[in-house]
């Protein structure tokens, strides 16, 4: 079951310079919900995301987190409150081992929780077979599952997944979006954000779908599904 809203954000504007690149938006995701957002390229997803992450500062607009206020707080305190985000493109530490990859997830511990560990590695059975190995020289799709299992380990509430599935071939990303229905179904809330609409709204609780800065449409992932608009507009479909 779903519980309290967890994020919410309420007339977000952001802005580039002179560019607005989010009109003044407001969603929320829920305890325990995956929440989807969606949009051609150039929508505004991932600035959204970093605005809620705080790489970015909102020019207006709250974003509230378990009942506190969050705009303004940088990242490295949010991870602190729960909030922790993986941005498009991984970004993992190349020269470091998988192993210290995963314990650099868990620094605002004292030490890592070796239980979680053990947990990631059970979710990511390719990360144990690498556990030792450099993370520059894994494949993609592993550096994507090393890149959620490093986050997994700073005990989130909140994960911000942007783009997981970005050139990654078909079997990794259902691989990677089995995994993220299970850490949701451990009790994490999930804002995914995804090119890949089919694939993200079968996952998701709920979702929205941005255009140019503005939130146009939203609902229940089914409902989405077989909303006309976004048959045509996103899922390819007539
Ligand atoms: P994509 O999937 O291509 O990343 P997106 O939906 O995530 O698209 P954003 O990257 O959030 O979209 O971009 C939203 C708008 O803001 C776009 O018009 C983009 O050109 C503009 N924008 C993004 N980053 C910057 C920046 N650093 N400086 C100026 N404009 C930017």
């Amino acid at each position: 079951p779903l519980g309290g809203t967890l994020l919410d954000v309420v007339d977000l504007q952001v802005r580039y310079g002179a560019i607005t690149a989010i009109k003044g938006i407001s969603f929320h995701v829920r305890e325990r919900e995956i929440v989807a957002l969606l949009g051609a390229n150039g929508a505004g997803k991932t600035t959204t995301q970093k605005t809620v992450s705080g790489m970015l500062r909102p020019s207006v607009g709250s974003i509230t987190f378990a009942g506190q206020r969050i705009d303004g707080i940088p990242p490295h305190e949010l991870i602190d409150l729960g909030v922790c985000h993986v941005p498009e493109g991984r970004h993992v530490f190349p020269r470091m081992t998988v192993e210290e990859n995963l314990e650099m997830g868990a620094f605002r511990f004292r030490s890592p929780d070796r239980d979680l560990l053990a947990h990631v590695l059970d979710l990511f059975p390719r990360l144990k077979e690498r556990f030792s190995q450099q993370a520059g020289t894994l494949s993609g799709g592993e550096q994507q599952m090393l890149a959620i299992g490093r986050a997994l380990m700073g005990k989130p509430r909140l994960l911000l997944l942007d783009e997981p599935s970005m050139g990654l071939a078909p079997l990794i990303v259902e691989q990677i979006f089995q995994i993220v229905r299970g850490i949701n179904q451990d009790g994490m809330s999930v804002l995914l954000v995804e090119q890949n609409a089919r694939q993200a709204l079968t996952l998701a609780d709920r979702g929205y779908v941005l255009e140019t800065g503005e939130l146009v449409l939203s609902g229940t992932g089914r409902e989405l599904l077989s909303d006309d608009r976004i048959r045509a507009a996103y899922l390819g479909e007539e």
